[in-house]
């Protein structure tokens, strides 16, 4: 990996995937931190589906990625110089906003040190980190599942799918999910404890491979994928479902969204539909990190991570991020981890 300040430049809106073109390797300007501000080197980055919602020119519920300048997201560096009251260099430190930059200036309240090494770093973008969060207030405060319901989480090897399928399991729930291949298929239940699972890619009609996997309906649907799958799912829950919506992965390359036909269910059925934005349940974290770390400790939840290397890695790893090309969560390497 090379030590020179390097960064990887958004270049415009890409038509469908993004593809090489959408971004740019460049050396990175230097900047020292003026009062307030802290100097980090970065050690790694988390690449997110959030982020192609970043690259439509449009402001949704997060700022869209301006052409020309660097990409940012969930990362993870250590203090070099800092100009802020209770930042020292050599703190380790993760950012909701850190720059795609060898090392980068900003204000110190952007980021939060990491006072634990006792799980490796990269955890604290994904399953102690922001996906962690989301499976946890999405299923347990959106979804609501009580012990003995059937739950069914589509994207159910993605970094959130999975974490909601074994929250679901200790929470005493029949769990059921979809993936796109019958690797994915097998890690969710010989590995993840999950009761069935669909390979939607190898379904010839979605409904009906729908109804196998959730023999008895679906009382909670965690839903990450959209189109096609909810229209599927909308015909087999439960009187009082509750569906929380979390993502529509399957929608962020496509030009027009996909029809919803089935959406009358809610009417017949009772049931509610909540998107929710991780960023408005900040309260959560608490309590979320204290379940999430025991059950890490006690070995009840299992986690893993593909890790891509340097910067040249990024249009790579972003385009097998949001095709499915990998199993587990999607890291970028850019440093070693400090001793
Ligand atoms: P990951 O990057 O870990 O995994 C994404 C997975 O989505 C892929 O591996 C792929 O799995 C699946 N996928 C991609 N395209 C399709 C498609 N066309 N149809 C079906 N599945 C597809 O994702 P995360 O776990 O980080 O995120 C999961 C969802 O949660 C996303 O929709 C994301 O936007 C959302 N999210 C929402 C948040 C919120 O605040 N509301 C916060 C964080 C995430 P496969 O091979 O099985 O197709």
């Amino acid at each position: 990996m090379s030590e020179a300040n390097q960064r990887i430049v958004f270049v415009d809106i890409p038509k469908g995937m993004p593809g090489p073109e959408s971004f740019r390797l460049e050396p990175a300007p230097r900047s020292e931190p003026a009062e307030g501000e802290i100097r980090v080197r970065a050690i790694l980055f988390s690449l997110d589906p959030y982020m192609r919602g970043r690259m439509t020119g449009r402001k949704t519920y997060v700022a869209p990625f301006e052409p020309g300048h660097p990409l940012a997201g969930y990362g993870i560096g250590q203090v070099v110089d800092s100009r802020a009251a209770g930042f020292s260099p050599g703190d380790l430190v993760v950012s909701p906003a850190l720059k795609f930059q060898s090392a980068s200036t900003g204000p110190a309240r952007g980021f939060a040190k990491i006072a634990t090494r006792e799980f490796p770093l990269s955890y604290h973008v994904g399953v102690l980190g922001m996906p962690g969060l989301t499976a946890y207030v999405g299923l347990l405060d959106i979804g609501g599942p009580k012990s003995g319901e059937s739950v069914f989480v589509s994207a159910a090897a993605s970094t959130v799918g999975a974490l909601v399928g074994q929250i679901a399991k200790l929470k005493g729930c029949r769990v059921a999910g979809s993936v796109g291949s019958e690797a994915k298929r097998r890690y969710c239940v010989d590995e993840l404890g999950f009761d069935d699972c669909l390979d939607y890619r190898a379904a010839e009609r979605l409904d009906q491979a729908v109804a196998q996997v959730c023999p008895g309906g679906i009382d909670v649907y965690f839903e990450n994928v959209g189109g096609p799958l909810l229209d599927a799912v909308l015909k087999y829950i439960n009187v009082g479902a509750r569906i929380a919506l979390c993502g529509m992965i399957s929608q962020y390359n496509l030009e027009r969204p996909e029809p919803i036909y089935n959406l009358i269910a809610l009417l017949a059925k009772r049931a509610c539909i909540q998107g929710f934005i991780i960023t408005d349940h900040e309260q959560r974290r608490p309590a979320f990190l204290a379940d999430m770390t025991a059950w890490l400790r006690a070995g009840k939840i299992r986690y893993r991570e593909k890790v891509f290397e340097g910067f040249e890695s990024v249009p790579e790893a972003f385009r097998s991020m949001l095709s499915g090309g990998h199993l587990g969560k999607t890291i970028v390497r850019v440093a070693a981890d400090p001793d």
